[in-house]
């Protein structure tokens, strides 16, 4: 079978016993599906956050596990002659948020948030197109502007009797979830300067994703600063002149439209590569647009040059803690005393083991005491949140743990999501704003 996504990296994931039940066809992506060996650690529900659909249904049939099974079976041909197309793989793959729990915690790292992508992938090669909604969750950065414009009639049609669930019918988007509301102007308007700090200091680019620049250009100022004060010339990457703006392709990819991501990932490398052939870091601040480079661009075929743009790509905490810690920068970080933080960290954080590098970074702030939620996926994942049928358990998600403990929290306590999509959870969950690590960084700058 013809695959979308660039599976060759499992043909020597392992040899021999490392693959269980090999299906007869798929290639690489039969043998990505039969990583999983079955021991059905999937299925325990323990103190880790695999898998946040098990352990709100507690449904063997909404495991990691399962999923796999299921799709051995599609390539095998046990689901029929269209089996990407039939209803028994969807139900399979429906309530798979993509978080990479399983990546992180099963035992042989089954990469069901991948699978996913491919199975959706297939799909709508099926199918003979893509619906509607989902081209409309993929082209969000595309139509994030006209947000600012669509929160007000939204909530005024929803008024009018019978309205809030003919909408809802309508566009497949939950009515109770709130959308985002972007501010008049991006981070990277056209008079920004494409450069901060002084000449002679050390040289980083700073990708600006979607939503720090969009939804939330506070992020993106507050990052710069924090940069520039550790002794940093921040780049801020750009497309070329006339170009619409640069995109990772995450939403595209979640969406299953791997053309469509591959397309972005081609533009995000063509505007890194000369930083990276200077051997500049690539900094990001949404860990699910930065991780990106270094996770899945591998299965889209990129190239050579995808190599050295991976290796620089770190996410903000992981660049200082990195530079902090070897004394190649240097931060005066102090809130008042009895200041305190609560942390929840970002599935592709966790997946990457990158809240180690938070913990350092804010150890370094005096008078701050850290508390980690103990929390696996907030329920939002992308666009799992906002669909209409996934609502309900997208907060059931969010009720295991991030939302009680956010709840419990002091008013003074600041609450830390690097996710934009955990701080929308958060927002209609708990009625908090949670703030990125870069601001609250920035809050704790002390003047040199
Ligand atoms: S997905 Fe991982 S934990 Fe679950 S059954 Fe397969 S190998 Fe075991
Ligand atoms: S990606 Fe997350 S939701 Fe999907 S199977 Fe893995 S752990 Fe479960």
């Amino acid at each position: 079978m013809q695959t979308e996504l660039d599976w060759s990296a499992y043909d020597s994931y392992g040899a021999g016993d490392a693959y269980a039940q090999l299906p007869a066809r798929g290639g690489g992506f039969g043998k990505a599906a039969s990583v999983c060996i079955g021991n059905r650690q999937c299925q325990r529900d323990g103190n880790g956050v695999m898998c946040p659909s098990f352990r709100v249904t507690g449904d063997p049939a909404h495991s990691t596990f399962h999923r796999a099974q299921m799709l051995k079976a599609a390539l095998n041909g046990e689901l029929g002659a269209s089996p990407f197309a039939g209803a028994e793989l969807d139900a399979a793959m429906d309530l798979c948020v993509g978080c990479k729990g399983c990546k992180r915690e099963c035992p042989n790292g089954t990469d069901m948030a991948l699978l996913r992508t491919e199975a959706r992938a297939q799909r709508w090669r099926a199918a003979g197109r893509v619906p509607l909604r989902a081209r409309l969750f993929a082209s969000l950065p595309r139509w994030l502007p006209a947000m600012r414009w669509l929160g007000g009639p939204r909530r005024l049609l929803a008024a009018l009797p019978g309205m809030s669930s003919l909408l809802e019918r309508v566009t497949g988007i939950a009515a109770r979830r709130s959308l985002p509301a972007p501010p008049a102007r991006a981070f990277l308007h056209e008079s920004r300067a494409g450069v901060a700090g002084a000449e002679g200091l050390r040289e980083v680019v700073l990708l600006v994703d979607t939503f720090s620049d969009r939804i939330d250009p506070a992020i993106a100022e507050a990052a710069v600063d924090v940069l520039v004060a550790a002794g940093c010339r921040v780049h801020l990457l750009r497309p070329p002149a006339g170009e619409r703006a640069l995109c990772c392709g995450r939403t595209w990819l979640s969406q299953g439209m791997v053309a469509e991501a591959r397309r972005e990932a081609v533009r995000m490398l063509d505007a890194l590569s000369p930083f990276v052939e200077r051997g500049l870091p690539v900094i990001g601040l949404e860990p699910s647009c930065l991780l990106m480079l270094r996770d899945e661009y591998h299965a889209l075929g990129l190239g050579e040059r995808l190599g050295p743009a991976a290796k620089a790509a770190l996410l903000f905490e992981e660049f200082l803690a990195r530079e902090l810690d070897a004394g190649r920068l240097s931060l005066d970080l102090a809130m008042p005393a009895g200041s305190r933080a609560a942390i929840h960290g970002h599935c592709h954080q966790k997946a990457f083991g990158a809240m180690k590098a938070v913990r350092r970074v804010l150890a370094r702030v005096h008078g701050l005491e850290a508390q980690f939620i103990e929390s696996g996926c907030c329920g939002m994942a992308g666009s799992f949140g906002f669909e209409a049928e996934h609502y309900d358990i997208s907060m059931r998600m969010a009720e295991l743990a991030l939302l009680p403990a956010v709840r419990a929290l002091d008013e003074a306590a600041v609450v830390v999501a690097n996710g934009a999509s955990c701080r929308h959870q958060i927002r209609d969950g708990a009625q908090r704003e949670g703030v990125h690590l870069a601001v609250l960084l920035r809050q704790a700058l002390r003047p040199a």
